[in-house]
């Protein structure tokens, strides 16, 4: 029988968590009273995880797993369960409970109403480090003040979809997803769902400050190309000073015996400029290393295996 929801469940290192997230999840999901299916995407774990989903999968039709071949990361992760998803309606949530499954029935009843986005809105983060939520608050501020397109604030991949949305969303083209950037993008009806997260059921956050950053550049890169422009801007700037400053010293030299002083302000000159030049270069770079990134092509992610139950007889 196909399935009308599909669920999707990003996992890294995730043997902590991953028992009471099943449990919780078929509950809810059985609660519903629906044909579902729970897609867990092994990010390519190190550790128990992807043995006790495989056990899951012995005793649960309704359960599948895809093992990636090595860790790719989050989005692709979700790409991948998105790529496989069978449902009408395609969901999205982590599998460190900090998404709580109870909301499901409540996005489910809105994708009833007629919306094919249903996005959780966090309206407030618990258990959190002061500086992820800080940092998280002026993140999705920044890239918003940063693109035309606009993104939801304070929104996760912790969403529902429309099969019409999964099915947009797979057909683009490109390998760098900020995956709730490109929901949004699409646009279709789409509505948000209030939540509180909640802290971590147990383990560790996958998201170090190194990839969150990775992932901020990713984000703005994939939605704006206004750090491009800042060259133009600073560029535009620093000529009308320097103009000024030409004629202030041309003034100097002609009219008045101060010359030949001015080595520290001219030090500062130097290093300020160049300061701003190798930035800019940088910046840049950052986009070139992603066209590039594109241009090659490959996958963003590649599968191992598929482990789920073996049917008796095929649909
Ligand atoms: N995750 C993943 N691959 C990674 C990092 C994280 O699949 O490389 C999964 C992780 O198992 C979890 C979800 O993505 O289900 C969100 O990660 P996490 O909870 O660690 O991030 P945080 O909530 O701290 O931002
Ligand atoms: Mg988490």
């Amino acid at each position: 029988m196909m399935p009308i929801f599909s669920v999707i469940i990003p996992v890294y290192n995730e043997e902590a968590v991953i028992t009471e997230s099943y449990n919780r999840l078929t509950r809810v999901m059985q609660g519903m009273g629906e044909p579902y299916e729970l897609v867990f995407v092994n990010d390519g774990s190190r550790d128990a995880t992807a043995h006790i989903i495989a056990g899951f999968c012995e005793n649960d039709a309704s359960v599948r797993l895809i093992n990636f071949s090595r860790n790719f990361g989050h989005m692709p992760a979700i790409t991948a369960g998105m790529d496989n998803a069978r449902g009408n309606a395609v969901i999205v949530i982590d599998a460190d409970l900090q998404d709580p499954p109870e909301v499901l029935p409540q996005m489910a009843a809105k994708w009833r109403e007629g919306y094919d986005v249903v996005y959780g809105k966090r309206s407030k983060r618990k258990g959190e480090s002061f500086f992820k939520k800080a940092s998280a608050k002026f993140f999705y501020r920044f890239l918003q003040s940063m693109t035309n397109v606009n993104l939801p604030l304070d929104t996760g991949e912790f969403r529902l979809i429309d099969r019409r949305v999964c099915d947009a969303v797979n057909a683009l083209p490109e390998k760098n997803r900020y995956m709730r950037g490109l929901v949004s993008w699409v646009g279709f009806k789409q509505i948000a769902v209030e939540y509180e997260r909640q802290e971590r059921f147990a383990g560790e956050t996958k998201y170090p400050l190194r990839k969150m950053l990775a992932f901020a550049m990713d984000a703005i890169a994939a939605f704006s190309y206004k750090p491009l422009r800042l060259a133009t801007t600073l560029g535009f700037i620093m000529s009308l000073v320097g103009f000024v400053y030409m004629l202030v010293v041309l003034f100097q030299a002609l009219f008045t015996e101060r010359i030949i002083t001015g080595w520290a302000s001219t030090m500062v000159v130097i290093l300020l400029s160049q300061g701003i030049v190798l930035m800019i270069l940088g910046m840049m770079g950052e986009y070139i290393g992603r066209i590039y990134e594109e241009l090659k092509g490959r996958p963003s992610y590649i599968i191992q295996e598929i482990v789920e139950k073996e049917m008796s007889k095929p649909e």
